[in-house]
């Protein structure tokens, strides 16, 4: 080998987290190795339907090797298994690239993931699922080829490092990668044809491209001497002498002949045209996880086509989990794979299916598309429309029939709620359908949430609307002053503490013809008790127009309007926000977006609207003290503090959480008779409350 000419090797290092996980994979136990296989036929496949797109628009891409296949070579000999396709290849940048200086994102989750105890099985769902190769191999060489680049070697042993050169002196791959293994002594299973053919089949069965297996067939043949020397000579250590005939010496004698032939291990008859009712769940989950990459089974599956004058068929499935970058924006979600009578044309076709459904696994196969359609032409065609109504009214009939079932939707809801509101804020068309899948605790749910409809058949004779409360959580929420009143009537009211909740209600806005009412905005009007009641309560608030003016005047800016409340029954008052404008908690929510659009707060941060509640023992005692006068410096500091506590029962937060600390320190001192040291001069601008606690009684109240 001397005479040829050598080419030059390049060493790279492994990024970081790349090299950590090479170690993780090689140095911790797993008993699930043979996943290693499915994730390189996968690559395979993936890389195969590459160059089939890039051919339906020029053909002489596929010049250089016109059929697409995988084939795996196992070599006892040697004790390597080569996966080789002949898919689009890797360049030289390529191959440096995404074997091993550039960490996805999945890279450090994965880790994670396998560190709290995940299964290796789940790499491929992290897009790492290259490096499960040195779950069984001591060594890996990919030999690739590329339309576009010579044909390079890449090689590693892990431990830290790897190669590139130009392969001068290997067999030409034509266009395609090969992937051989040197295995570890301990995984010479992985050479055994039956080991092969059992995994193929569990694992990649329907993989859309034929998988041929190299496998060995032994016969037995009759043979005469002198044949046999030139055997010998032909297939040099494949045939072995069996039974030498001793007495019939140079006559004849039995030989074990080993031939090599392709055997084709995989069905390719695509499952999705197959009859629903002749296939079992077991393949629909087996097709499933060949198509997802996923360890579970899913948890739904619609299986349809439609037909007339247009038609296609589908599959669907909804997975059990939500993926870990569910929510990633870098990268948008579809898993619809577009094929047209049968040939893959593509995935991520965003034209497919709604953004909000991008959680839905499957494929869909059209007999309408034309098969050079390119991803400009995609997104005019009105045949892609149809298949796009048509998937998101399945998908929702999918999740209705998962409802049906309480254990299967509490999983679904969990992992795709955010999901279903989403569309309830962006899909105008089937927002109302969309509604009846969501669910919500309720102050009546007890520990199982409560669907909408649900709720309307409890609703209180005479209720109109369907009352909800946002905030941070349901603890936050349940006990809110807001539903005092609500709830002392027996109102049910929905709790939804979700950020998303409040785009979603926002669009929302009616159920069943029946208004949805925040109960903590303006225009809550609860429906008044008999006419004598009433009455009195228009009497009441007569009584207490002056303290509102009065609480204006003391607060100024910070709050629209004073008004006397009709939801409160206990607390002493509530900060509510106009109808249209914010609620306290999409207030919260826009505060923690960093990148947020500052001028849309300008008009609808919320506006304040004070309201009071006449039987408080606070508030009439503020009125009285107002009523003898109003400039009377207590009134104003008594008025400060519940406006500033009333912002946090409310659920906003202060704006000066100093100034507050201060001011209840001092009613901590008043009630513990500490005179005020000579510190107080550093808070002399703090409003001073000696006299507003001077009885002991007031101060238990303000508690
Ligand atoms: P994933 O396949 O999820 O992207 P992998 O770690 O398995 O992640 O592979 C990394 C990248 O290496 C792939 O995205 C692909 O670009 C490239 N690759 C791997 N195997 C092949 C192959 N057989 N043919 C062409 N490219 C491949």
């Amino acid at each position: 080998m001397a005479d040829i000419p050598m080419a030059e090797t390049e060493t790279f290092a492994f990024q970081a987290e790349i090299n950590q996980l090479l170690s993780l994979i090689i140095n911790t136990f797993y008993s699930n190795k043979e996943i290693f296989l499915r994730e390189l036929i996968s690559n395979s496949s993936d890389a195969l339907d590459k160059i089939r797109f890039e051919g339906l628009t020029d053909k002489s891409k596929l010049d250089a090797q016109s059929e697409l296949f995988i084939r795996i070579v196992p070599d006892k000999v040697n004790k390597t298994l080569s996966v080789i396709d002949s898919g689009i290849g890797m360049t030289k940048t390529d191959l440096v690239n995404n074997l091993g200086t550039i960490a996805r994102s999945g890279t450090k989750e994965f880790m994670e993931a396998l560190q709290a105890g995940a299964d290796v099985s789940m790499i491929g769902q992290f897009g790492v699922g290259f490096y499960s190769a040195y779950l069984v191999a001591e060594k890996v060489i990919v030999t690739t080829k590329h339309n576009d680049d010579e044909q390079y070697v890449w090689e590693s042993q892990a431990g830290g490092s790897f190669t590139v050169s130009r392969d001068v002196n290997g067999e030409p791959l034509g266009r395609g990668t090969k992937i051989t293994l040197f295995l570890k002594d301990d995984q010479l299973e992985y050479l055994e044809d039956r080991r092969l053919k059992d995994l193929v089949k569990k694992h990649s069965e329907f993989i859309s491209y034929p998988i041929y297996l190299l496998t060995e067939k032994t016969t037995e043949k009759e043979i005469s001497d002198d044949e046999d020397e030139e055997a010998k000579k032909e297939k040099e250590g494949e045939v072995e002498e069996i039974d030498e005939d001793k007495d019939n010496k140079g006559k004849k004698k039995k030989v074990k002949e080993v031939t090599h032939e392709w055997e084709l291990v995989n069905k390719q008859k695509p499952i999705w045209l197959r009859k629903p009712e002749e296939i079992s769940k077991e393949e629909y989950a087996s097709f499933y996880k060949s198509l997802t990459n996923d360890w579970e089974d899913h948890l739904a599956v619609k299986h349809f086509s439609v037909e007339g004058q247009l038609e296609f068929q589908a599959i669907l499935f909804v997975p059990k989990r939500a993926p870990f970058d569910l929510f990633d924006t870098r990268k948008k979600m579809n898993n619809i794979k577009l094929y047209v009578r049968r040939v893959f044309i593509m995935d991520n076709c965003e034209e497919l299916i709604p953004e909000y459904l991008g959680f839905v696994k499957g494929v869909v196969d059209s007999d309408d598309l034309p098969l050079n359609i390119s991803r400009e032409m995609l997104q005019q065609n009105k045949i892609l429309k149809v298949i796009r109504k048509n998937l998101v009214k399945k998908c929702i009939e999918m999740f209705n029939e998962i409802a049906e079932n309480k254990e299967d939707y509490a999983k679904f809801y969990d992992a795709f709620s955010k999901n279903i509101k989403l569309g309830i804020h962006e899909d105008s068309q089937n927002r109302a359908k969309l509604a009846d899948l969501l669910r919500y605790y309720s102050n009546k749910s007890g520990d199982e949430m409560t669907s909408l409809k649900d709720y309307v058949t409890r609703m209180k004779e005479g209720q109109k609307e369907i009352y909800y409360i946002t905030g941070e959580s349901k603890k936050a929420v349940e006990n809110s002053p807001f539903l005092e009143r609500l709830k002392k009537k027996g109102y049910e009211v929905l709790f939804m503490v979700d950020a998303i909740d409040e785009y979603a209600v926002n669009q929302l806005k009616e159920y069943d013809g029946k208004k949805l009412v925040s109960a903590t905005k303006e225009g809550l009007k609860l429906e008044e008790e008999s006419e004598e009641e009433k009455k009195k309560r228009e009497e009441k608030k007569k009584s207490f127009e002056n303290l509102c003016k009065t609480i204006k005047e003391i607060l100024g800016d910070k709050v629209e309007k004073v008004v006397v409340s009709d939801r409160i029954v206990d607390s002493p008052c509530v900060l509510v926000t106009g109808e249209y404008g914010w609620t306290a908690n999409m207030e919260r929510i826009m505060k923690a977006q960093a990148l947020r659009d500052n001028s849309m707060s300008a008009y609808m941060a919320s506006k304040k609207t004070m309201e009071i509640n006449p039987d408080n023992g606070i508030v009439e005692e503020l009125r009285k003290r107002a009523e003898v006068d109003k400039n009377d410096k207590s009134v104003k500091d008594l008025v400060l503090l519940l406006y500033e506590t009333a912002l946090l029962t409310s659920g906003f937060s202060l704006e000066d959480p100093n100034t507050f600390a201060a001011r209840i320190h001092r009613m901590l001192k008043l009630g513990l008779s500490i005179e005020d040291d000579e510190n107080a001069e550093d808070d002399a601008d703090m409003p001073t409350i000696e006299e507003a606690g001077n009885e002991e009684s007031k101060m238990e109240e303000v508690d």
